[in-house]
């Protein structure tokens, strides 16, 4: 997974995180509002059911007031039968003890044409008229006379100088209502009632209001101070003003919360069942309240804090891991060394540049003998070298271009062509930049740079990195390996070749053991009387019985892996197997020249091993030519020299192969003590041409030379019969090519060149 991607799901991690932080901060607000809300329901309960007592305390009051007021009523009817007002006066202040004793004010009482008289305490009744009173107590005075018991609103009695609630009793004479006694209570008597219930429920404020918000009586407690001033309160401002009024003005039970002070209050309004008063009851009892909300709070509190500690630590985890991935990152993609990309952030690169779809060449550059190098100075100076490399990289790098350090002392850069010439322009610039880092590490001695190149259409897969790679990687070893060219591009021909030789190479101890190389027989023939004198072993490979390889392909590669001498003791064998089959079938055996690798020369064992195959199949010596290479007396013809010799003792012939192709001398000829020399085809093409004189002279010289030596002479490549008729005027002794037979194989070439003795 890249950091990219590991950011991403680290994000989304903790987005998720922040969305469970929320959802639970929901539930957890949905709880605290159940809470509440139940609470809030208990505190309605509760505040309704002590309205009530307060209603029932206030009603019971005003009912035993009404009540007093009409027995009073009743004592005026008994014993006024058919008395004047002034009488009726009288009879007032008889009952004035008794009104005092019941808590009124004053008592007043109108005839039904609305004349009355007044008393209350130290004073003389006094006359009065109905329709000069406060409207409260005429309308009282009115419902009496209509029968009907009434108790007022409070009002403030002007008689009296205080606000009063007015109650009207009817006074009957003869069955008739002959007036209404009326009187006031003073307020404050009802509001110690409340008080007096408030201090024992122990619940705040309560009064009594009007529809339009006149106190008619409240609680005389600190809280209640101002509290129901609906006009002036501090507390009140124009909503929660508009609340308490639509609440007194509802006929149903109201409930709602308020704040004062920064403290929850909860309110119950409650109709009085008489007039339109209402009793309202304001729970102040702050300690269950704050309580609860308190809970809320901390529990808000607790929340947020636990959410935002959460937070903080994702935060932290997220800043720690992106931290860690850095690291991770730095040791994922960067070269310890050099700190300049590796290989896998190189790949990413070149990702993210074949999506752009810009032309593009990958470049392989490696120092020329880093190896010496590291040996020649210390590992640190090499390392130093390395990273001046780096250093002057980075320096060298266009827009768009990057590079990696690959492995040890190569660097990777992708260029921003993929134009051979550019590219190799660019590159080449690039390299003797760097020549200046190497003269760093030591001033005379000079580090030489070498590249290769590919494109991405060199690939088969345009998108494959790898194979991309391998390209260059290939590119690069051509450059090792070339003296000349500094830098090289990929070849695929190279790359074919390349890929034969691995198959070769994995393949060939497998093909030796199951037969897959086939021995072919080419004839040599006597010039001079057409008659076969040998044939030359010519191995093929012939893969899974369909595809040949022949012997260009692989021999190079075996001389180079040393598989070359296993195959030829296994030709010579081959040979050996077929020349007892030609002796045991009753047929004249013919030599067979069998092609020998220098490498065998070198072999110590070499002599005894080859006698020991003849050996084995008890073919003489003298059957078996063993062709070697005319280069190879050219290195070493001392050695070589001293093997023929011992060859020779064992019978076996020499053949010089390939002779003119090299650089072989006629002295080279003297030194050793071959029987044959094979004349390389492009002497009898060029002598053919008759186009380079020179070139006949030289091979009638050395034609000449070799028979003076005793040296039989084949003439290779015979494709015509002017060919044959050129080398017999040259006085060759044999001839070997496709004018006679191409290599075939053993049957064929029996049944065509070889007669049977016996038949
Ligand atoms: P060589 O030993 O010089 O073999 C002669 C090559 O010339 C053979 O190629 C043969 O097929 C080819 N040739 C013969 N006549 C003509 C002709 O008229 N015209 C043309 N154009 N070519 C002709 P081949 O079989 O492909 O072998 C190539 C070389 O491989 C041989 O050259 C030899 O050096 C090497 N070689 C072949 N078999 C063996 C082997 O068993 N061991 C070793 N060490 N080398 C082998
Ligand atoms: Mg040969
Ligand atoms: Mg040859």
């Amino acid at each position: 997974m890249n950091a990219q991607r590991i950011r991403a799901s680290l994000k989304k991690l903790l987005a998720i995180f922040i969305v469970i932080c929320l959802l639970l901060g929901g539930v957890a607000q949905y709880l605290f509002r159940s809470v509440s809300d139940l609470y809030l329901v208990s505190v309605q309960g509760r505040l309704e059911e002590r309205a009530l007592q307060y209603k029932k305390s206030f009603l019971f009051k005003m009912n035993s007031d009404l009540q007093m007021l009409r027995a009073m009523a009743c004592m005026l009817e008994d014993a006024e039968q058919n008395a004047t007002l002034d009488d009726t006066g009288r009879l007032m202040s008889n009952l004035w003890d008794a009104s005092i004793t019941a808590g009124f004010g004053c008592l007043r009482y109108f005839d039904v044409q609305g004349a009355g008289k007044q008393l209350r305490s130290g004073e003389a009744v006094t006359t009065i008229q109905l329709d000069q009173q406060v409207v409260e107590l005429q309308t009282v005075v009115q419902q009496a006379l209509q029968g009907e018991p009434a108790s007022s609103s409070a009002f403030y009695d002007a008689y009296l100088g205080y606000n009063v609630v007015g109650y009207a009793a009817p006074v009957y004479s003869n069955g008739q209502i002959s007036g209404v006694l009326a009187c006031s209570v003073s307020t404050e008597t009802y509001a110690e009632i409340l008080t007096c219930v408030s201090s024992i429920s122990d619940i705040g404020a309560v009064a009594v209001l009007s529809a339009d918000g006149e106190v008619f009586a409240s609680t005389r407690t600190h809280q209640s101070q101002g509290f129901y001033d609906l006009n002036g309160s501090d507390y009140l401002n124009e909503e929660l003003c508009g609340r308490f009024m639509q609440a007194l003005a509802a006929e149903e039970p109201q409930f709602f919360e308020f704040t004062r002070n920064h403290v929850s209050l909860y309110a119950c309004v409650m109709p009085m069942g008489i007039n339109t008063d209402k009793i309202i009851i304001v729970d102040t009892d702050k300690g269950v309240s704050d309580a609860v909300s308190d809970v809320v709070r901390y529990a808000h509190l607790i929340a947020i804090l636990f959410a935002g500690t959460s937070i903080l630590f994702a935060l932290a985890v997220l800043w720690l891991n992106r931290r860690y991935s850095m690291q991770l990152l730095q040791v994922a993609y960067h070269d310890r060394l050099t700190g300049a990309y590796n290989r896998y952030k190189f790949f990413q690169l070149l990702d993210q540049r074949r999506k752009k779809n810009t032309a593009y060449t990958v470049a392989a550059i490696n120092i020329r003998k880093f190896k010496y190098i590291n040996e020649l100075f210390s590992s640190d100076r090499s390392d130093q070298l390395l990273k001046d490399i780096c250093a002057a990289l980075q320096r060298c790098m266009e827009p768009g271009e990057f590079f990696c350090r690959d492995t040890a002392d190569t660097f990777a850069i992708c260029l921003n062509t993929a134009d051979r010439e550019r590219a190799k322009e660019r590159l080449n610039a690039i390299l003797e930049q760097l020549k200046d880092s190497g003269q760093n590490m030591h001033p005379t001695y000079p580090v030489t740079f070498y590249g290769g190149c590919a494109t991405p259409d060199d690939c088969v897969d345009k998108n494959s990195n790898e194979e991309l790679m391998s390209h260059v990687m290939l590119a690069l070893s051509y450059a090792k390996q070339s003296q000349q060219a500094t830098v090289t591009f990929y070849d695929s021909k190279a790359h074919d070749r390349e890929t034969l030789n691995n198959y070769i190479e994995n393949r060939m101890e497998w093909a030796l053991e199951h037969g897959e190389f086939q021995m072919y027989f080419q004839p040599k023939m006597d010039l001079q009387n057409h008659t076969i004198s040998g044939a030359e072993a010519l191995v093929r490979w012939i893969v899974d019985g369909k595809q040949t390889i022949f012997p260009d392909q692989f021999i190079p590669l075996f001389e180079r892996n040393g598989f070359c001498i296993k195959l030829d003791f296994y030709m010579v064998e081959e040979a050996c197997k077929q020349i007892r089959a030609w002796m045991d079938d009753g047929r004249s055996p013919i030599p067979i020249s069998v092609n020998q690798t220098k490498l065998l020369l070198y072999e110590d064992d070499y002599v005894e091993r080859l006698c020991a195959i003849t050996r084995k199949y008890d073919v003489p010596n003298r059957y078996i030519t063993l062709e070697i290479l005319e280069g190879l007396a050219l290195e070493n013809p001392e050695k070589v020299a001293v093997c023929i010799d011992q060859l020779h003792s064992h019978g076996f012939s020499i053949s010089m192969d390939d002779f003119g192709n090299g650089y072989a001398s006629l002295t080279t000829l003297s030194q050793l003590q071959i029987d044959e020399l094979k004349l390389d085809r492009s002497f009898l093409l060029q002598a053919d041409q008759n186009t380079e004189h020179n070139r006949r002279k030289i091979l009638e010289v050395v034609i000449e030379v070799a028979k003076r030596l005793h040296i039989s002479i084949v003439a290779e490549g015979i494709e015509t019969e002017a060919h044959e008729q050129l080398m017999r005027e040259m006085h060759c002794n044999y001839g070997q090519g496709y004018f006679y037979s191409r290599p075939i194989l053993a049957d064929e070439f029996t049944a065509k060149f070889l007669q049977n003795d016996a038949q």
